[in-house]
């Protein structure tokens, strides 16, 4: 089971794509090969094939229940999306519902939806496609978005942009987002917004920018635990070991630099367990020896007890 547990509250990982692949150059333009063949011998090829050398990522949906509170975090690139320019989350097929289903948690059920950013992975099950209207996946929810993200995208979208990466970020607001609004289920919020804060249960949101302007990660607290669902500010864990490598899709590359180092210095000194969305196989820690930053996933498979 996927399931985390800290104290009373739990969360779930359901899997959108287990494996993501990209050429290296491609997620990062400033990578070199010394600096992937390091992390293809000391990652190994759960994050670096051997054979094709591409970097694996995955999209990894997560689901928070704290205190009788149902809470889906990132809801992934979703099913069917037209992305011409970003063809790495064009028309997906998946059994994202199904898994949902798996893991128990039904779309009625959830009573927030919450997107690190608005990238088109992190919001793109918002809505699915019903009778040919895209349509809220989770009825009853509150789908909570930064003010200063939500913004930033419905500008580009009233810009009807020429370029072809901005005019799919302008589509993720058409069909993410807009129907969203459009239902009156969406609530814009500041970058210190609680969610759950309940006899030592804490759920909250805080801003981390650099990849978007409007970044934000979700702290969870329970049982004396911590943890952070971090979302892109870490895409891949061969950043921790050169944290100034920029991803390509970074708005502000030296501001999400500096939130990375913040993020991995904070986590390794607090022991906080770190839930990155696209990082395929288990959560874990951020281990500091000296000046450098390795991460420690958590066993595959729960100790039996
Ligand atoms: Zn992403």
């Amino acid at each position: 089971m996927n399931v985390l547990r800290l104290g009373e509250v739990t969360i779930s990982r359901v899997t959108e794509v287990e494996r993501w692949p990209f050429r290296p150059e491609e997620l990062f333009p400033a990578i070199t090969g010394e600096i992937v063949e390091r992390a293809a011998r000391e990652l190994g090829p759960r994050f670096v094939d051997p054979d094709t050398g591409e970097l694996i990522l995955s999209i990894t949906c997560h689901i928070v229940r704290a205190a009788g509170t149902v809470i889906v975090v990132d809801s992934g690139n979703g099913n069917f999306k037209h992305r011409p320019a970003l063809l790495a989350h064009h028309r997906f097929d998946t059994p994202y519902l199904e898994r949902l289903t798996e893991a128990g948690v039904d779309p009625g059920e959830v009573d927030v939806v919450v997107s690190t950013h608005l990238h088109p992975d992190h919001c793109g099950w918002n809505t699915r496609l019903l009778q040919g209207r895209w349509t809220p996946t989770f009825p009853n929810a509150t789908y909570l978005f930064d003010r200063g993200e939500f913004e930033w995208l419905r500008a580009l979208f009233h810009d009807d942009p020429d370029d072809p990466v901005a005019a799919d970020l302008a589509r993720t607001f058409a069909d993410s987002v807009e129907p969203v609004v459009r239902a009156e289920q969406a609530v814009l919020v500041g970058q210190d917004h609680v969610i759950v804060d309940e006899g030592g249960t804490r759920v909250s949101l805080r801003g981390m920018p650099g990849h978007t302007g409007g970044h934000l990660v979700v702290d969870v607290r329970g049982g004396g635990r911590h943890a952070l669902l971090s979302g892109d500010v870490i895409h891949h864990p061969l950043q921790l070991a050169v944290p100034d490598l920029a991803q390509g899709g970074d708005q502000d590359p030296a501001r999400a630099a500096r939130t990375r180092r913040a993020l991995m210095e904070e986590c390794a000194a607090g022991g906080t367990l770190v839930l990155p969305a696209h990082f395929p196989g288990p959560p874990g820690r951020i281990v500091r020896d000296g000046g450098r930053f390795s991460f420690d996933p958590l066993p595959d498979r729960p100790r039996p007890r």
